[in-house]
């Protein structure tokens, strides 16, 4: 007892009583700061050369079990591999081209791009004269063309929005490889319950853990899983701009993951239901789906993807154009009009409005996009109540149109 006030007593309560036997579940640590036992064990934690947390900007224990849960879903057992998490996707994404790439520095990247991604090396990377070069991932001597020695990153996306074209990773991370450029690849629309790019080739793989990782559309994150050295260049980004992930929101992500495999399980197998359910609809033109033989890159999600795993987001394209896009979009019921995806509800966007609406007609067409395509991320509902209440939108669409 180091006083009887009141006041020094209310600052000073007795320590939390140890948790033993071991909680069930983990513990959420939200202190900032860390008590040294002396001066010089603050220094040896603030020089790296003991193990332990300082202050929460830099990293916090409840981020670290979230990042290292990841690592052990994506690497599995590799213990040279680890992971580092953010406050957002576009945290993690930033901190590794703020890591690997700077003025002078050259980026390759897809086309069919996340639209925050692309901001990003668009206009902000390339403001501090990073250059990009946008190319079609999907054309294997078109990305060669443009890698060269002076290339920093090639970056790509596992599954491409709203194509769902795979990346060949095999290939691109051979080309990274041969110009010694580093490979990162954006796996959120796969989650490593479908594909795990590091036994690919890649050096770096990242994830907005906001989609299916959380999979509640209740919380935001990122994570980056590579090799550890390579994450301390990526820690230190995100020490530098403060964008570590907060203890609450990263104990929520950890236990997303606990059910990721079980909820992934159902959002795949119903996405196929409802993609091979639809291609014979006679509103419908094309559906783009991997798991769909007639994809054009089916046979590579066949030869990357763990067997009959093809992901739970599906485009349509509706004969009309926009306005029937529009029209379909509008009149779902069960299905919500909502941003995002992989959460537990079936959520549709019309693609020319929301995530692609900076493209005029002419660049929709020329990234292969329709008018008419909506994308639907197949949530958790019964898949016979989703098809129906497709069915019936683009049945009431056909009887308008005829
Ligand atoms: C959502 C998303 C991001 C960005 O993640 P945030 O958590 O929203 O910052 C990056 N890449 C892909 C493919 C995404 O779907």
């Amino acid at each position: 007892m180091i006083s009887e006030n009141d006041f020094t007593l209310a600052v000073h309560l007795p320590e939390a009583p140890a948790a033993a036997p071991r909680p069930m579940a983990p513990p959420l640590v939200r202190s900032t700061s860390y008590v040294f036992s002396s001066t010089a064990e603050n220094v040896e934690l603030r020089s790296g050369q003991r193990a332990g947390y300082v202050y929460a900007r830099l990293d916090n224990p409840t981020a670290d079990a979230f990042a290292q849960a990841v690592a052990s879903l994506e690497a599995g057992g590799r213990p040279d591999l680890g992971g580092q998490a953010f406050n957002s996707g576009m945290a993690a994404i930033t901190s590794v081209m703020l890591a690997f790439t700077g003025s002078g520095g050259h980026v390759v990247a897809p086309v069919e791009l996340y639209g925050g991604t692309y901001s990003l090396l668009a206009h902000l990377l390339r403001r501090f004269g990073v250059r990009t070069d946008f190319v079609d991932m999907s054309d294997l001597d078109a990305v060669a063309a443009v890698v060269d020695e002076k290339t920093d990153i090639l970056y790509a996306e596992t599954l491409a929005n709203p194509t769902l074209s795979v990346a060949n990773l095999p290939e691109l991370a051979s080309i990274a490889k041969r110009a010694g450029a580093m490979f990162v690849v954006d796996s959120t629309f796969a989650t490593p319950f479908i594909c795990r790019p590091l036994a690919y080739g890649a050096d770096l793989v990242v994830h907005s853990g906001t989609k299916y990782i959380g999979g509640h559309s209740d919380v935001t994150g990122g994570v980056v899983i590579g090799g550890r050295n390579l994450l301390e260049r990526v820690r230190q980004v995100r020490i530098d701009t403060g964008t570590v992930l907060a203890p609450d929101d990263a104990y929520m992500l950890r236990r997303g993951l606990h059910t990721l495999p079980l909820r992934m399980e159902r959002h795949c197998a119903s996405a196929l239901a409802v993609a091979s359910e639809l291609v014979d609809h006679p509103m419908i033109s094309r559906v783009h789906y991997p798991g769909l033989s007639d994809h054009g890159t089916h046979a590579v999600a066949k030869a990357l993807f763990a067997t009959d795993r093809f992901g739970g987001i599906v485009s349509l394209t509706v004969r009309g154009g926009v306005a029937a896009g529009v029209a379909l979009t509008d009149s779902f019921r069960t299905v919500s009009l909502a941003t995002s995806l992989g959460g537990t509800s079936t959520v549709a966007q019309h693609v020319a409005s929301s995530t692609h609406r900076q493209l005029d007609d002419e660049a929709l067409a020329a990234a292969g996009i329709d008018g008419g395509t909506v994308r639907l991320s197949i949530g958790l509902e019964d898949p016979g109540d989703i098809l129906a209440d497709i069915t019936r939108a683009l049945d009431e669409l056909r009887r308008d149109h005829s």
